[in-house]
């Protein structure tokens, strides 16, 4: 094994688990291989193929990236071969031939071809002796990622008993997990789940407010450094890419609605380093490995953990620091509650809708976020304490906030709870903006009762009340102040109100500890 992995692939020992895993895999055991982006998943296959007589086939979605896997694999003197759509009608049967030569020894297919019936015929002729299916979560409907021509690999178990089954992924809850080794029939296999702890990554979560500002203002103390900044839309992908590049940044958009061949270009210079930055929506980054990413920041807020953890897994693989901002609004939040709630199936809506609520929970928590995002995989992080999340940096003063809250209560009153966090806080802040005046706002006796504070504080004092329940916010397109039971303790007196500061509102960037 030592002998093999340092001829072919140049490493002088192990990740961890890897030694393990492959033993299993040799003994002709099924696994399941739990590792985080990066974590060296490939090897656990690869080095395996080689020991083992016969073809190893792995499954993998990334079509993509098939060419680039075989390409190093041959250049490692690997005979490595894959069968996708983009082959060529003769380019495919060349490699059927050597198949059936047993000529390769690690073959890539994509899932919807290998559930042709002709691909099956083809493999049975040749002997093989691993499956590897990659993303194996794309078998599970709970996870995030669901694809319906991973579901017919459970075939595989059934037509090839007694051929070892890999199934490896770098995203899975425990519900995934258990739904996956299910689906592919290897409830006896080796479970191997290594630790999704990203030491080097910074994880910080802001208010979304005048992102695009605060964004400039970053990148302008990180000049030079390679990051990925993450949009929901494609839209707003183009706007802050060229935006970028009007203020001096060498910035490129990445998305599904370029061309292949403009995608293919602009993640080739990102990935050599000829352009720093790229913004992209969640298509882009399936598995590239590029070591030197510093910063990875979300414009939006992701659909869930599981998304937001590969985003951010593209950041520091070499070990360096990499920090993950997120700008956090609960206008996202209802933004894309409304789009699940257009969503088909009842069970589809529940999932994505628990998804997204851990989501938010996890950008609005008060404790470690680094503990709220291990302990959605199932990872019990022991010390309290990371250092490296923006909660442990910035230990948050406890203030009284009772006068603040009443004023903010009775403002929502006055105005009869029917408007947004915005309008609301304009009120507070005396503001004599137009849609005030014509409202009479200008009038109430809350109207600049809040001058004690900026507006950007008193958002963040709404915020904190919503997230203790003090008021609450109704309505998924127009948002709405509205009290509640809590609201009127408050306000006569029966309740006190903590309320928690953070000393850098500006969106300066604390040295971490
Ligand atoms: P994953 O598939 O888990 O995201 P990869 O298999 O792509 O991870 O491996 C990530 C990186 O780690 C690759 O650059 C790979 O060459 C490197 N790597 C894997 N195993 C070892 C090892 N034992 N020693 C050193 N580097 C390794
Ligand atoms: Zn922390």
């Amino acid at each position: 094994m030592h002998r093999t992995l340092q001829k072919y692939f140049g490493y002088s020992s192990f990740r961890p688990l890897q030694e393990d895993i492959i033993k299993d895999v040799l003994e002709g055991r099924d696994t399941f291989v739990l590792m985080p982006t990066g974590g060296g998943k490939s090897l656990c296959y690869q080095l395996p193929a080689l020991l083992m007589e016969g073809l190893t086939v792995v499954v993998s979605p990334l079509i993509s990236l098939m060419k680039d896997q075989v390409d190093s694999l041959q250049a490692s003197g690997i005979n490595a071969a894959y069968l996708n759509s983009t082959l060529s009608h003769s380019e495919a049967k060349r490699i059927y031939r050597e198949i059936e030569n047993n000529e390769i020894k690690i073959l890539y297919v994509a899932p919807e071809r290998l559930t042709m019936s002709h691909t099956i015929s083809l493999i049975q002729k040749a002997n093989v002796s691993l499956f590897a299916i990659d993303e194996s979560h794309c078998i599970s409907e709970w996870g995030h990622d669901f694809r319906p021509e991973y579901r017919k690999l459970s075939f595989l178990k059934r037509k090839f008993s007694g051929v070892p089954i890999i199934a490896l992924t770098a995203t899975a809850t425990p519900k995934v997990r258990e739904d996956t080794i299910k689906q592919l029939g290897i409830s006896d296999c080796g479970t191997y789940v290594a630790s999704f702890n990203r030491k080097n990554l910074l994880y910080k979560i802001r208010p979304k407010k005048d992102t695009y500002k605060q964004i400039l203002k970053y990148l302008r103390k990180h000049r030079g450094e390679s990051g990925i900044i993450y949009c929901q839309s494609r839209k707003n992908v183009d706007t802050i890419a060229s935006r970028l590049r009007r203020d001096g940044f060498n910035a490129l958009p990445y998305h599904a609605g370029l061309s292949d061949s403009r995608r293919e270009k602009n993640q080739e210079m990102f990935i050599r380093d000829d352009v720093e930055i790229v913004v992209a929506t969640i298509a882009f980054g399936m598995g590239i490995d590029k070591s030197n990413v510093r910063f990875v920041i979300h414009h939006d807020l992701p659909k869930n953990l599981e998304g937001y953890y590969q985003e951010t897994g593209r950041g520091g693989r070499d070990g360096l620091e990499c920090e993950c901002i997120l700008f956090f609004s609960r206008g996202d939040r209802y933004k894309i509650e409304y789009f699940i709630k257009q969503k088909g199936k009842k069970e589809e809506r529940d999932i994505a809708l628990k998804q997204l609520q851990d989501m938010v929970a996890f950008c609005e928590s008060t404790v470690c976020r680094r503990k709220v995002l291990l302990a959605y995989f199932g990872e019990v992080l022991e010390e309290d304490d990371c250092g490296r999340c923006d909660v442990c940096l910035q230990p948050r003063k406890k203030v009284d906030g009772t006068e603040e809250a009443r004023i903010l209560i009775n403002c929502i009153s006055e105005l009869n709870q029917r408007y947004g966090m915005n309008h609301v806080i304009d009120v507070l802040c005396g503001s004599n903006a137009k849609k005030i005046r014509d409202k009479k706002h200008n009038k109430l006796a809350s109207h600049g009762a809040g001058d004690i504070h900026t507006k950007d504080r008193w958002m963040e004092i709404a915020r904190e009340m919503i997230q203790q329940e003090l008021i609450k916010v109704q309505g998924a397109r127009y948002p709405l102040l509205k009290l509640n039971k809590a609201s009127m303790e408050v306000m006569n007196g029966k309740r006190k109100v903590t309320l928690t500061t953070i000393e850098d509102t500006d969106f300066e960037e604390p040295e971490p500890a």
